[in-house]
């Protein structure tokens, strides 16, 4: 519990005690738990002068707890989670924010400048601290932390070394809200999505992967330039989506690819193929190429990333039920038979995916699939939990 809140549900409860009017401050001191590094947004007055103040100023009512039902926890403070922070802030998807890293200064920096610019974006509730008690039910918790690749160092290894990370951090998440959803960023993000899984023991329904949320949406950015530069239309005037594996091996669903539902295969079946005149894969290498292209300029990738995970986020705790290309479970489908995770377009709502949506791929799109799914699981059935 928050400083803040701390302070609330006090009054609260005292309200709800003893109409008359006692103040909260002068009977109850904000108890901290250990660990809690920054909570709340407001400045730590002396109580009994706050308390005579607030007696002052306005009259208590009684009123049971306050219902919590979107807090939202990050875990990883680094470009990524701060960037999915300040874009679930920004559209203001929930009333409590927590935050978790294992370096602390860097953690409580990036909390007080949030708590700083609280007041433009109207919550106040930002709580951080390096103990997972202050993710305590959440409705949601989005893992962006994790393990950075060494040089010279094989996926496998890294994969190994995030597992290791991961055992405490799900553990943790698991403890304190064992109802929550989680998203998962961290790369790999496919595997790490599966060891979370794993790990949680959750229903396949809570585990979300942000795999081709990013992709499809840069895939329908180069369309942009693609059909405004060809065709004249808009991009969100044509609709394309990234499947499988997130990053190089994504597949573009060329089958899919329609504008007001006339597929752009009727024009020519080579469209998306190395034969295709016109070059259309242009568009997915492009996608692709984009992400190293920024990392290349600015050392890391955030806005992007961070503005797709508010975006699922926002169909999560609104319960939109939108269709959104992220990775779930997928063993069963398109014959692949292996315990492993891949983008889909699935239906995402308050109790997490609800559905996947069956696209009926072209052969060498299944095929495309299917390659990732047996390389995807080289590297999981070597992993020791
Ligand atoms: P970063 O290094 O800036 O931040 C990572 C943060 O995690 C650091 O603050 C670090 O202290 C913290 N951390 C490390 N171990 C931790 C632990 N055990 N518990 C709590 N916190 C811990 O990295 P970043 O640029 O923010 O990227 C984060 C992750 O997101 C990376 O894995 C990156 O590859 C991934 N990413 C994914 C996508 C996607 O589309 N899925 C896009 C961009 C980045």
């Amino acid at each position: 519990m928050s400083w803040a809140v701390g302070m609330l549900r006090a009054s609260q409860r005292v309200g709800s005690v003893r109409a008359n009017c006692l103040c909260p401050g002068m009977v109850l001191s904000p108890r901290q738990p250990a660990g809690i590094a920054h909570r709340g947004a407001w400045p730590t007055a002396p109580a009994s002068k706050m308390g005579t103040v607030k007696c002052e100023l306005m009259k208590n009512f009684p009123s049971g707890e306050p219902v919590r039902c979107n807090k939202i926890s990050i875990v990883g403070t680094g470009s990524v989670g701060m960037a999915c922070a300040i874009s679930i802030q920004l559209k203001g998807l929930s009333d409590e924010l927590a935050l978790v890293d294992v370096d602390g200064g860097r953690l409580n920096g990036e909390t007080v400048d949030l708590q700083h610019g609280s007041p433009f974006v109207k919550m106040p509730n930002i709580t951080s601290s390096k103990d997972y008690l202050v993710t305590a039910n959440s409705n949601l918790v989005i893992i962006t932390a994790g393990a950075r690749q060494e040089k010279g160092e094989t996926r496998l290894n890294l994969v190994q070394r995030n597992l290791a990370i991961f055992k405490l951090m799900i553990s943790s998440i698991v403890q304190y809200s064992p109802r929550c959803k989680l998203i998962v960023v961290s790369n790999p993000v496919d595997i790490l999505t599966y060891v979370a899984w794993k790990l949680s023991e959750f229903p396949q329904n809570h585990i979300i992967g942000s795999g081709c949320n990013l992709d499809t949406a840069r895939f329908r950015f180069f369309f942009f330039f693609f059909f405004f530069l060809r065709l004249g239309i808009h991009s969100e005037s044509c609709h394309g989506w990234i499947l499988g594996e997130r990053g190089d091996s994504s597949v573009p669903v060329w089958s899919g690819v329609n504008i007001a539902g006339v597929p752009l295969k009727d024009r020519s079946v080579d469209t998306g193929t190395d034969k295709d005149p016109e070059q259309w894969e242009d568009v997915h290498r492009d996608a692709v190429a984009s992400a190293y292209e920024v990392i290349k300029l600015k050392g890391y990738t955030s806005w992007a990333i961070g503005l797709s995970v508010a975006d699922l986020t926002e169909s999560i705790v609104k319960n939109l039920r939108r269709v959104h290309p992220v990775s779930t479970r997928i063993k069963g489908l398109y014959e692949i038979n292996e315990e492993v995770f891949l983008s889909v377009p699935c239906i995402l709502g308050g109790s997490g995916i609800t559905n996947l949506i069956k696209v009926k791929l072209a052969p060498e799109e299944e095929a495309r699939l299917q390659k990732s799914a047996k390389t995807l699981w080289e590297i999981q059935k070597e992993l020791k939990f």
